[in-house]
């Protein structure tokens, strides 16, 4: 077994033969920020201070060749070949240790065209802790996982709620659209993942959405609103087409009735009826707030959207340290 420790705050856990850093902080109940837990998504770099690691297959747009060799490492991939001291970009506390799960869809409703809400319903002596935003992952019977954010808050009892876009030619999504029914008993693992409300802070917050990224969006907003978090926050949620915004309604009923939370829908193909903004959310964001500098961005979507948010958020003077983000990467294959 590897000892790693944590530089900035001093928490240290044992990594077991075959784990990754992450696989066993996680085990361990500490919370590292991450995203994907894949090699996709990059959220889980962090620098190896001293000692070594193998990395298992990410891909090039998670972590450069450059940053590797500048000392970087990708935790959800990286084995330790020894003990490990490392730093990532914000001090871990303790966190909950996700628990495998049997789930039964409570309800099956379409929201769009090519998005569905599953209502999952857990075992009545289960009481599943998580923090909003955070997201589950089905596991299916060939050992594949695939993650979907959480749409509601915890406090609520109505289980969990989650927005699944169909992906074409998806094996999960297209049988969930095809063939699952209510009633069904899923097997999921929860909850995961570092894209939650930084509570800590009073600055004004930025949400910015695409498609089902409004999902773990959601469950943070509402969970503000039942905390009667008076923090000033504005949602830009971007989509193609009208109907990508399939929340629209709840999120002008939010605008209307919260003086702290501004609505801007935005729309990136033309449509003649639309008098709202257009082009893409991010660039949306930079034209209406060039001074980013005092703000916190809560970012979800596809990862391009996600990434070029990023570059032009800091080019607007975002501080690095005040962007989240959860990248809607493909599930792995296993
Ligand atoms: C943290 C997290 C949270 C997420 N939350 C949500 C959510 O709330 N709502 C939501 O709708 N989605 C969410 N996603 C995305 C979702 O997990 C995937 O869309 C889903 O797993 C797709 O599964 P599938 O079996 O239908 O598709 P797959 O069968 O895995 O893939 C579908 C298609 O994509 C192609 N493909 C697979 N991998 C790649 C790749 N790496 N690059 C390019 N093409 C590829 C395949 O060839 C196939 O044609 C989330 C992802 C992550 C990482």
């Amino acid at each position: 077994m590897a000892k790693v420790t944590i530089q900035s705050s001093g928490y240290a856990f044992e990594v077991k033969p075959r784990q990754t850093v992450l696989e066993a902080a996680i085990e361990s109940g500490i919370n590292l920020p991450y995203g994907c837990r894949t090699g996709a998504c990059g959220s889980c770099k962090g620098k190896v201070i001293s000692g070594k690691v193998m990395h298992d297959d990410y891909q090039g747009t998670a972590m450069t060749d450059e940053e590797l060799a500048g000392g970087n490492a990708l935790f959800c991939c990286a084995r330790p070949l020894e003990d490990l001291m490392i730093d990532v970009r914000e001090p871990a506390g303790t966190g909950v240790k996700p628990r495998i799960l049997p789930a039964r869809v409570s309800k099956k409703e379409m929201l769009a065209p090519d998005v569905i809400s599953l209502h999952l319903q857990l075992p009545s002596s289960e009481h599943l802790q998580f923090l909003p935003g955070q997201y589950i992952e089905f596991i299916l019977k060939n050992g594949k996982r695939c993650a979907f954010s959480i749409a509601n808050a915890p406090y609520s009892d109505c289980g969990l709620e989650l927005h699944l876009r169909l992906v074409k030619g998806g094996e999960f999504t297209e049988y969930v659209f095809n063939e699952l029914q209510e009633k069904a008993i899923m097997r999921i693992e929860a909850p995961f993942g570092s894209f939650h409300l930084r509570g800590e802070s009073n600055k004004p917050i930025i949400f910015a959405a695409t498609g089902t990224g409004f999902a773990p969006i959601k469950g943070i907003i509402e969970d503000m609103l039942y905390n009667d978090v008076q923090r000033p926050m504005t949602l830009y949620w971007g989509g193609r087409k009208p109907e990508d915004l399939y929340m629209d309604d709840l999120c002008k009923r939010w605008a209307e009735h919260v003086p702290t939370f501004t609505y801007v829908p935005v729309l990136s193909k033309l449509d003649a009826d639309w008098g709202g903004r257009t082009g893409y959310v991010q660039q949306a964001i930079a034209a209406d707030m060039p001074d980013l500098s005092g703000y916190e961005a809560y970012v979800c979507g596809l990862p391009n959207m996600v990434d070029d948010a990023q570059k032009v958020f800091a080019a607007h003077g975002l501080p690095q340290e005040a962007f989240f983000s959860d990248a809607f990467t493909f599930a792995a294959r296993k």
